[in-house]
C-alpha cells in the first residue's frame, strides 16, 4: 500500500452498489507498482445524489473517478466535456479532472478490445455473432463495426432492441454490416464458416450459473471462439458449451482489468505495460478467490 501523506491524490468509484467492486485492487496495485502517490476508494452514491457526488469529487480535488451502474449515462449532464467515443456510445465510466470540471470517457470498449488482443482474438474481417442488445451489446456492436468486422449478426430475445442498434450502425456506416435474428434462428446464418460469438446478455451470471442464453450444441458447433463478457463465474456455461464443441472460450475478467488500466493511464499519464497488467490480473484472481 502507498503511505498516505499530504501529497496523496485520490481517485474513486461512484455507483450503487459498489461494495463488490474489484477496481480498488486494480488501481491500488497499479499505484504501488508505478510508484504513484495515489489511493483509490469506492463511494456508494445514493439515488438522487449523483450531481452532489460529481461536484463534491471535483471540490475535493479528486484526480479521477470511475462510474458504474446505474450512473454511466446519468452522469453525462454533470460533465464539462466528453470524449467523442463516450458521446457516441452514450455511456461514461471514467471521469478525468480538467481545469473546470471532469471530462468523461468510456474505457469499457477500448478495454474489451485490449483484452481480446491479449487473448489473441481478432475482430478484423471476422463474421461475428453478438448475443444480446442491452447497453453493453450496443457499445460492443459499435466497437466491432469500427474495428473492421466483416459482418455482425445480433441475436436477441427482443428483436426490436437489436433492430434499433442495427439501424443506428448501418446508417452511421452507410452499409448493411449488422443483421438481426431471433435467438432461436442461428441455424439461418450462413453455415459455410465458423464464427466468433460474443456473449453480451446477462444470462449465466452468478448466481444463475447453470444457464446459457442458447443451450443447443448445434449453435456451439458453428463457433471457433466463444467470448463471454460475464466475469462471475470465470467459466460460464456458455464458455463450457463452446469448449465442448471444440471452440476457444474466454470470460470478461480481462475486459474488467483493461478498462481499469486505461482509466489509470488517463489519470496518471503513465503507460501500463502488458506485463504489469498481467501482474495486477493475478491479484484480481486472488481477490476473487479470497
Ligand atoms: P442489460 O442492458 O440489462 O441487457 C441485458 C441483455 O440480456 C439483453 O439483451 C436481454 O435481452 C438479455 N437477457 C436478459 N435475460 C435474458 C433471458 N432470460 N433470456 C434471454 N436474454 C436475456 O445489461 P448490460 O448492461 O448490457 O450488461 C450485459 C452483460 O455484460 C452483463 O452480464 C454484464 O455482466 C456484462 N458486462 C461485463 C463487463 C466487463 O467488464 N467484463 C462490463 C459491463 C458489463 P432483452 O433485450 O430481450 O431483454
Amino acid at each position: 500500500m502507498i503511505e498516505i501523506n499530504g501529497y496523496s491524490r485520490t481517485c474513486g468509484l461512484i455507483g450503487n452498489p459498489v461494495e463488490h467492486t474489484m477496481s480498488p485492487v486494480i488501481h491500488n496495485n497499479l499505484a504501488v507498482a508505478t510508484n504513484e502517490n495515489l489511493v483509490y476508494v469506492p463511494f456508494h452514491v445514493e439515488t438522487g445524489r449523483l450531481e452532489d457526488a460529481v461536484k463534491g469529487a471535483f471540490g475535493l480535488n479528486l484526480l479521477g473517478v470511475n462510474v458504474t451502474v446505474p450512473y454511466k449515462s446519468d452522469v453525462i449532464p454533470f460533465l464539462t466535456d466528453i470524449d467523442p467515443l463516450a458521446k457516441r456510445i452514450g455511456a461514461v465510466n471514467t471521469l478525468v479532472r480538467m481545469e473546470n470540471g471532469f471530462k468523461g470517457y468510456n474505457t469499457d470498449m477500448p478495454g474489451l478490445l485490449r483484452a481480446m488482443k491479449k487473448d489473441g482474438v481478432e475482430v478484423k474481417d471476422e463474421h461475428i455473432i453478438l448475443l444480446g442488445a442491452g447497453g453493453v451489446a450496443r457499445a460492443v456492436a459499435m466497437l466491432l463495426a469500427d474495428n473492421g468486422a466483416s459482418k455482425i449478426y445480433i441475436l436477441n430475445r427482443t428483436t426490436d432492441k437489436a433492430q434499433a442498434i442495427a439501424d443506428e450502425i448501418n446508417s452511421y456506416k452507410c452499409s448493411d454490416i449488422v443483421e438481426v435474428k431471433k435467438l432461436s434462428d442461428y441455424s439461418l446464418l450462413p453455415q459455410d464458416r465458423k464464427y466468433l460469438a460474443i456473449q453480451a446478455t446477462s444470462v449465466g451470471m452468478y448466481p444463475k450459473v447453470d444457464e446459457a442464453v442458447i443451450e443447443d450444441v448445434a449453435f456451439y458447433n458453428m463457433l471457433h471462439t466463444g467470448y463471454d463478457l460475464i466475469f462471475n463465474p470465470l467459466e460460464t456455461k456458455f464458455m463450457k458449451l463452446a469448449k465442448q464443441s471444440g471452440a476457444k472460450g474466454f470470460h470478461g475478467y480481462r475486459m474488467l482489468l483493461y478498462q481499469g488500466v486505461i482509466a489509470y493511464e488517463l489519470w496518471t499519464g503513465k503507460d501500463v505495460t502488458d506485463e504489469l497488467a498481467e501482474q495486477v490480473y493475478e491479484k484480481m484472481l486472488a481477490a476473487m478467490n479470497a
